[in-house]
C-alpha cells in the first residue's frame, strides 16, 4: 500500500481554491478532504459537518487545550482548525489528506510534518482578486475590504510553499495541481 501524504492547499479567499480542489478530487479516490471545525457563524451555503463542524469559541479552546487539532489559527476574527484524529485514521489508511488551510496553519503543519506537500494557489493578478472578492454577494463592502487586505498579506507568503498554482484558469490550475501530485507520488524520497 502507498503511503498517504498531507496536502496542504492555501490561497487568498476567493481565489477558487475549492473549486480546483473539488475537481482533483473527483478524479482522485485515494484523497481525504479534511473537515475544519471553526468558531464562525454558519452562512447559507454552508453544511454542517460537510464546509465544516460549526463551534462554539469555547469548545473550540477546549479542543485546542486538549491537543486534538493538528494547528489552528485565527481567520478573520473566528478560529479555524483542523482535527487531528481523522487525518491520522486517513492516513493510516493510506489516503493523503487534503487540508484547505490558510497561512498561519499551513506554517504550523509544515514544522510538524516536514514531509507535507505544499501549494499555494494564487490568483492572475490584484485587479483579478479584488473582483473575485467584490463578485461574492453574500459579502458586505466592509468584510470584502478586510479579507482583500487579509488576501494580499497571504500572497506575501506563498514563498514558504513548495508550490505555487496561478489560477489563470481552472482548467490549467487542476492540470497544474495534478502534475504536482504525480509527480510527489513518483518520489524516492522527501527531504
Ligand atoms: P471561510 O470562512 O471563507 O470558509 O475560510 C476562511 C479561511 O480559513 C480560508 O483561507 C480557509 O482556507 C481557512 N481555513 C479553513 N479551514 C481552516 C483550518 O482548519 N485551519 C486554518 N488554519 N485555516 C482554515
Amino acid at each position: 500500500m502507498s503511503q498517504g501524504r498531507i496536502i496542504i492547499v492555501s490561497g487568498p479567499s476567493g481565489v477558487g481554491k475549492g473549486t480546483i480542489l473539488r475537481t482533483v478530487m473527483q478524479q482522485r479516490e485515494s484523497l481525504h478532504y479534511s473537515v475544519s471545525a471553526t468558531s464562525r457563524p454558519m452562512r447559507p451555503e454552508d453544511r454542517e459537518g460537510v464546509s465544516y463542524y460549526f463551534v462554539s469559541r469555547e469548545r473550540f479552546e477546549e479542543m485546542i487545550a486538549a491537543g486534538e487539532l493538528l494547528e489552528h489559527a485565527c481567520y478573520a476574527g473566528n478560529y479555524y482548525g483542523t482535527p487531528l484524529r481523522p487525518v491520522e485514521e486517513a492516513l493510516a489508511r493510506g489516503e493523503s489528506v487534503v487540508l484547505e488551510i490558510d497561512v498561519q496553519g499551513a506554517l504550523q503543519v509544515m514544522q510538524r510534518r516536514p514531509d507535507a506537500i505544499s501549494v499555494f494557489i494564487a490568483p492572475p493578478s490584484y485587479a483579478e482578486l479584488k473582483r473575485r472578492l467584490a463578485g461574492r454577494g453574500d459579502t458586505p463592502p466592509d468584510i470584502a475590504a478586510r479579507r482583500l487586505h487579509i488576501a494580499l498579506e497571504e500572497c506575501r507568503q506563498a514563498k514558504h510553499y513548495q508550490y505555487t498554482i496561478i489560477n489563470d484558469s481552472v482548467g490549467h490550475a487542476v492540470q497544474e495541481l495534478e502534475a504536482v501530485l504525480t509527480a510527489e507520488a513518483c518520489r524516492t524520497s522527501y527531504r
